[in-house]
């Protein structure tokens, strides 16, 4: 489906007046299909690039209270609507890409580090039991929010604490018992954004574990369509069953809507193969959940998480599995 994307009234010079103090970019309808894993999807209506803790701080608080906020990561697990997303998003860049080996098998990182750079950190330094997240595609913040994990291990076991700025500006230590992280979820607040994160590990070979990290590497390879426009796991793994099963014995496997499909190799993966939009790729997801669900009876819930806004009065959600059956 080809559709003409949307464009919001810049607020940019106003935001920058409220904070002539502010270090960060702020950029007006910016593209975000240019940093998520679909490459679908609107603008932001101002794309903010904080300098570092204290600005994001800073801008959160001068920034009047009911803008829209919202916060993306490296768009691994991101679909973006093809009306864009009003109010601000914003992207941690390189004043939270730190990483430092601490004492003890620990090691901090930004929330803009990379998962994979922290396992190959976390391994050169001997420090065992990160190497998981060398399969994972997205960053720190995105790994905090969605509890991510593979290989038996997920963020809770390996978190000491997080630091998150709430959305009045004030600055947050989160100790582990406090993240409420469950399967791929957090309770922290929807509105805080995270932006470090210390993780422990035990004594290890630095040899021996980027050895395990390559065997992470090459089952990704073998077992996911890693090189395609995805977003990973569409759908949570409802309890006692596997998504992708599910969705296998629905027929869905291969199944296609416009530009999208169900991939192939993975069945609880969507894939962008022919210039999708944005409303394909839900689409095809709700009727995927629909024909599960007269299949089995089982909900499927979303584990990819949905920003933004549809283009003018174009349906979202079920909505649009009802509109494809018509
Ligand atoms: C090929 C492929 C394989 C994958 N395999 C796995 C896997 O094995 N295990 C797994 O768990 N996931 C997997 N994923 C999904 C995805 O990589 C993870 O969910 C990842 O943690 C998302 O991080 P991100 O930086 O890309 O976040 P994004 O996709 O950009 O955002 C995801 C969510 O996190 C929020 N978020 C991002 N940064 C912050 C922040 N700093 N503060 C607060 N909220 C934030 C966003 O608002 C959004 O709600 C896979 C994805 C792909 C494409």
């Amino acid at each position: 489906m080809s559709l003409s994307h949307a464009s919001y009234p810049d607020l940019g010079p106003d935001l920058a007046a409220r904070m002539p103090e502010l270090r960060g970019r702020l950029a007006a309808n910016q593209r975000l299909a240019d940093i998520t894993w679909f490459r679908v999807g609107g603008p932001a209506q101002v794309l903010f690039t904080p300098a570092d803790t204290a600005d994001l701080a800073c801008f959160l608080a001068a920034i009047p209270a009911d803008l829209p906020v919202a916060v993306v990561g490296l768009g691994s697990n991101l679909l973006v609507r093809d009306g864009g997303v009003p109010g601000v998003v914003i992207r941690l860049g390189r004043g939270f890409a730190g990483i430092a080996a601490e004492g003890g098998h620990r090691i901090r990182a930004g929330a803009a580090v990379p998962d994979a750079r922290l396992a190959r950190a976390a391994a050169e330094a001997g420090i065992a039991g990160l190497a998981f997240y060398r399969g994972i595609p997205g960053a720190i913040g995105g790994a905090l929010r969605m509890n991510a994990g593979a290989h038996g291990r997920e963020t809770r076991d390996v978190l000491v604490e997080a630091q998150a700025v709430d959305r009045n500006g004030t600055i947050h230590r989160v100790p582990l018992a406090e993240m409420g992280l469950t399967y791929r979820h957090s309770g922290v607040p929807a509105s805080w954004i995270l932006t470090e994160a210390l993780f422990q590990g035990s004594a290890g070979e630095p040899a021996a574990i980027l050895a395990e990290m390559e065997e992470v590497a090459a089952y990704r390879e073998a077992n996911q369509p890693i090189r395609e426009r995805t977003g990973g796991s569409t759908f949570k793994n409802p309890p006692g069953a596997s998504a992708w099963k599910l969705i296998d014995a629905a027929g869905c496997r291969g199944l296609r809507v416009g530009g999208a499909k169900v991939s192939e190799m993975h069945c609880n993966f969507l894939i962008n193969d022919r210039n999708a939009s944005a409303e394909d790729l839900e689409r095809l997801g709700e009727t995927v959940r629909a024909r599960v669900r007269a299949h089995s009876g089982a909900t499927l819930e979303w584990e990819i998480v949905r920003i933004g806004a549809p283009l003018d009065g174009r349906p979202t959600g079920e909505a649009l599995a009802e509109a494809y059956a018509q």
